[in-house]
């Protein structure tokens, strides 16, 4: 058999399984390389309890390498250019040639695409950012806190709604709740609105139930540093004490340049096969946009959430499908849509949001009861991920099927 080279663009959630994976299904004759700008790689769920200061950096960040299995080459630097056509990809630290190219370069933060945003807004939705905004919480002696969601598409769609319960929770454990005023802003109707309006108001009274206020069709114009305003179109503005943004979201440049982007910048793909309009080409996770049936608001379909358990299972399937190419085989792994989230209300309990997102006429999404048993599913989760191979991966995994069995969830693993 031919030899064949493979090249992963991104080594984020849908990249490390993706060059994973293959790693395990091909035989040493073929070359995977994936290519990550940063030599660390951290959990994002996490964010939320490294901004409530129940995790460190440290805990939840690992360096890449030590993610990826023994025989993935890792390129570390910047992916700059793709040219389909020589089916090459420039690097900041050289060209890489490729048989089989998947992209998982996610999606960006553009707090500087809304005027005065970045030099006001605190946010849970980087490393950093997390930390940051865990020390100005704790030095935060009561008034208007402002929760924006500043743009629409972006990552989690149940995460700022978790940022303000948790948020909520702490202030609660510190005896200062009276103290804080909670109000959340967003473009989107209702919380989640992917998932049709019943879970959208389950949503929004879990959050009003905490004496949060929930502002919705609110779409950020500005804001105003020196007086401390947010600003909506046609919409009245807000003045706060802390404010805590969502940024907007926007691919990375490389991609919207080598012609796969549609013109909102995301990837268009084959929602079975995850491929592109060029054949040796796939593209997975946050970078994709994948129309869900039956959602749509006049002229704009509403996509498939930007999450990790999508990137995930996405992943897996390219990989699978890959790998079946190469033998010569018929590819038959398919993406199915089945998604899930634990979304974190404090008190160390989750509730837990699951169904067909690909489902048609429309997506067919439940949410359960909050417990704390999917609160323990998500820390469960989060040590797997963490965990290097080799290590104590493979119990947890059993632990994680038994569970998943258990309360006759899926487990996307
Ligand atoms: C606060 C928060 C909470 C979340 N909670 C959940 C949750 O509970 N459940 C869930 O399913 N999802 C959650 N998500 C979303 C989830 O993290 C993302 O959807 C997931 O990481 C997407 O995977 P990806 O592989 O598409 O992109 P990413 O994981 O973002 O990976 C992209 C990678 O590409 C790299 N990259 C970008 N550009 C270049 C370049 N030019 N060259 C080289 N490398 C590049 C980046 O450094 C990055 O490592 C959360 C996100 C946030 C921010």
């Amino acid at each position: 058999m031919q030899s064949k080279t493979i090249v992963v663009l991104g080594g984020g959630v849908g990249g490390l399984i993706v060059a994973n994976e293959l790693r395990r299904r091909l035989s040493h004759d073929h070359r995977i390389t994936l290519v990550e700008k940063n030599a660390q790689h951290a959990f994002a769920p996490s964010f939320l309890w490294l901004m409530t200061g129940d995790r460190r950096p440290e805990q939840i960040s690992r360096e890449v390498r030590q993610l990826v299995h023994k025989g993935v080459e890792l390129l570390h630097g910047e992916a700059r250019g793709i040219d389909l056509a020589a089916h090459r990809v420039e690097t900041s630290t050289g060209s890489v040639t490729y048989d089989f190219l998947v992209v998982a370069l996610g999606a960006e933060l553009a707090p500087d695409s809304i005027p005065g945003l970045a030099e006001s807004a605190q946010t849970f939705y980087t490393c950093d950012g997390a930390a940051k905004l865990r020390t100005a919480l704790q030095n935060f002696g009561g008034g208007k806190i402002a929760i924006v969601v500043a743009g629409l598409p972006f990552k989690c769609p149940a995460a700022p709604y978790e940022g303000a319960m948790l948020i909520v929770d702490l202030f609660q454990r510190r005896g200062l709740r009276d103290k804080v005023d909670l109000h959340l802003f967003t473009p989107e109707s209702l919380p989640m609105p992917v998932a049709g309006p019943e879970l959208g108001n389950a949503v929004k009274k879990m959050v009003e139930d905490r004496g949060i206020t929930f502002h919705p069709l609110q779409k950020l114009t500005e804001v105003n540093p020196a007086t401390r305003t947010i600003s909506f179109e046609g919409k009245e503005s807000f003045a706060y004490d802390l404010l805590v943004a969502v940024p907007p979201h926007r691919s990375p440049q490389v991609v919207r340049d080598a012609g796969l982007a549609n013109q909102g910048g995301w990837v268009p793909v084959d929602s079975a096969t995850l491929a592109t309009k060029d054949e040796s080409v796939y593209a997975i996770g946050d970078i994709t946009a994948l129309p869900l049936p039956g959602r749509w608001k006049p002229d704009v379909p509403l996509m498939l959430p930007k999450a990790g358990v999508f990137a995930h299972a996405q992943a897996l399937v390219v990989a699978r499908r890959i790998a079946d190419r190469i033998a010569g085989q018929a590819a038959g792994h398919t993406f199915s849509g089945e998604g899930y989230c634990m979304l974190e209300a404090g008190e160390h309990l989750a509730g837990f949001a699951s169904g067909q997102f690909l489902a048609k006429p429309s997506p067919q999404i439940k949410l359960r009861q909050i417990g704390r048993s999917w609160h323990l599913g998500k820390v469960l989760f989060e040590k797997w991920w963490l965990a290097t191979p080799g290590t104590k991966k493979d119990s947890l995994r059993l632990l994680m099927e038994l569970g998943a069995k258990a309360l006759r969830v899926p487990a996307v693993l």
